[in-house]
C-alpha cells in the first residue's frame, strides 16, 4: 500500500460558493436589477433566459416552469394520455422520473437500464411496450444521454412519444450513425430539466424548464404551465401554477454564460479520475458511449458485488477526508411508495445491482486539479 496521500484543501461533493465567487458581482446586479425593477412573475429576465437557453440548445422552443419534476409532468400532461396509459421509465433513476406519471394517474412501468452506462436498455424498453404504453421516459444519468437514436427510433416504430428527463445533462450532445449532432433534451417529443441548485446549471432555489420543437406542443405546454389559460382568466385546460421566478431566470441568465466553461471542468477531473482508475481491478470508471458527451453532473464508479465493498470504499474516503454518495441507494420499484405496481425483486438485476455497487465521487467545476490527483491517488492506495 503507498503512503497515505496528503490532502490539499479541504474536498466537498458540491461547493456552490467557489463557484459562485468570480461572478458574484454579476450575480449582484441582476438581483439588483430584479429588485428594483418589481417584475417578480414573468418579468423580462424570464423570457431573456429562456431566448438565451433556447439559442444555447440549438433553437428549441423553451417553456420555463418552477422545478424539474413539474417539467415532467407537464410534458406528460401535453400527451394527454387516458388514465392508467403506461409510461416506460429506467428502474434506476431519481424518484421524480416516474413520481410525474403517478400523480397523474398514468401508470409508471419500469424497464432495466444498462449495466456500463446507466442508461434505459433499448431491448428492455422493447420487452415492456404494450398496447397501452404511451411514452417512454428516457434519463440521461449522471451527465451522459442514453441511447437516443434506438430509443428515439421504438418510440416511432410503436406510435408512443419520447420524453427525455435531462436534469442531469444540460449541455450533452449525441451523435447518431449519420453524423447528426442532437443535443440532449431536444429529441423527443418534450425534454425537460431542473435548475435545482446542486444541478449543473443551477438556480438559487427551485426551477426547471422544457424543451420541444413542436410550435404547438410549446404554446400547450405554456398554459398547462401557467394555469391552463390563455389569456388572464380564461382557462382552456386544468393546468397547473408552475412559473419560473424572475428572480431565478435573472440569476440563471448569468450562471447560463459559464456553463460550458464549468463542463470542461468537470470533464477534467473527471479525466484525472479516469487516469488513477484505468487498470484498476474491482474499481470499475464509468463508461463512456462514444456518440455521446458527457457533462458529469455525476463521476459514478462501480465496485464489486460483494457485502460490505462499497461501505469500505466509503469509509477509506471518508478516512482521507473525501466525501462520496450513493445515488441512487433503492432501485424504483424497490421503493415503498412504488409497492402497488407489484413488482419483486429480482425484476430488475442491472438496477438492482447498480444500487448495491456505485459510488460518486466529488466532481464539480472548482474541484482543483490537485485535488482530482489526490482523490486519485486515495483511490489508488484503497487496499481491497
Ligand atoms: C433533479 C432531478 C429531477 C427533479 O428536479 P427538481 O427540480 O428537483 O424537481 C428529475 N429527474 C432527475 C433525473 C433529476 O436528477
Amino acid at each position: 500500500m503507498p503512503a497515505s496521500p496528503t490532502s490539499p484543501a479541504p474536498i466537498s461533493l458540491l461547493d456552490l460558493p467557489a463557484q459562485h465567487a468570480p461572478i458574484q458581482a454579476e450575480l449582484e446586479a441582476a438581483l439588483r436589477h430584479v429588485l428594483d425593477e418589481a417584475a417578480f412573475i414573468q418579468g423580462p429576465a424570464v423570457q431573456l433566459f429562456a431566448q438565451e437557453l433556447s439559442e444555447y440548445l440549438g433553437g428549441p422552443h423553451v417553456i420555463t416552469c418552477a422545478n424539474g419534476t413539474d417539467a415532467l409532468q407537464l410534458a406528460l400532461m401535453s400527451l394527454a394520455l387516458p388514465p392508467g396509459a403506461e409510461v416506460i421509465v429506467p428502474a434506476f433513476t431519481y424518484v421524480a422520473t416516474l413520481e410525474a406519471a403517478a400523480v397523474l394517474g398514468l401508470r409508471p412501468v419500469p424497464a432495466d437500464v444498462l449495466p456500463d452506462t446507466f442508461g434505459l436498455d433499448p431491448a428492455a424498453v422493447a420487452a415492456a411496450l404494450t398496447p397501452r404504453t404511451g411514452a417512454i421516459v428516457a434519463v440521461h444519468l449522471f451527465g451522459q444521454c442514453a441511447d437516443l437514436e434506438a430509443l428515439r427510433r421504438l418510440a416511432d416504430e410503436h406510435g408512443v412519444a419520447l420524453i427525455e428527463d435531462n436534469a442531469q445533462a444540460i449541455g450533452a450532445t449525441f451523435t447518431t450513425a449519420q453524423g447528426h449532432t442532437w443535443p440532449a433534451g431536444t429529441v423527443g417529443e418534450v425534454g425537460t430539466t431542473s435548475f435545482f441548485p446542486s444541478k449543473n446549471l443551477g438556480g438559487f432555489g427551485d426551477g426547471g424548464a422544457l424543451f420541444t420543437r413542436d410550435a404547438t406542443r410549446a404554446e400547450r405546454l405554456r398554459q398547462l404551465a401557467n394555469h391552463g389559460q390563455r389569456r388572464k382568466y380564461h382557462h382552456e385546460h386544468v393546468g397547473l401554477n408552475s412559473r419560473l421566478d424572475t428572480l431565478q431566470a435573472a440569476l440563471l441568465r448569468v450562471k447560463l454564460r459559464y456553463l460550458d466553461h464549468w463542463t470542461a471542468a468537470r470533464q477534467r477531473a473527471a479525466a484525472h479520475y479516469d487516469a488513477a482508475l484505468a487498470g484498476r481491478p474491482g474499481l470499475l470508471p464509468p463508461a463512456r458511449d462514444p456518440r455521446s458527451t458527457h457533462v458529469f453532473h455525476q463521476y459514478t464508479v462501480q465496485v464489486a458485488d460483494e457485502p460490505g465493498r462499497r461501505d469500505d470504499l466509503q469509509r477509506h474516503l471518508a478516512a482521507h477526508g473525501v466525501p462520496s454518495a450513493v445515488y441512487y441507494p433503492l432501485p424504483v420499484h424497490q421503493q415503498p411508495a412504488y409497492e402497488y405496481l407489484g413488482y419483486m425483486p429480482g425484476q430488475f438485476p442491472v438496477a438492482e445491482r447498480l444500487c448495491r455497487t456505485v459510488l460518486s465521487l466529488p466532481i464539480h467545476p472548482t474541484l482543483s486539479l490537485e485535488q482530482a490527483a489526490y482523490v486519485g491517488k486515495v483511490l489508488e492506495s484503497w487496499n481491497q
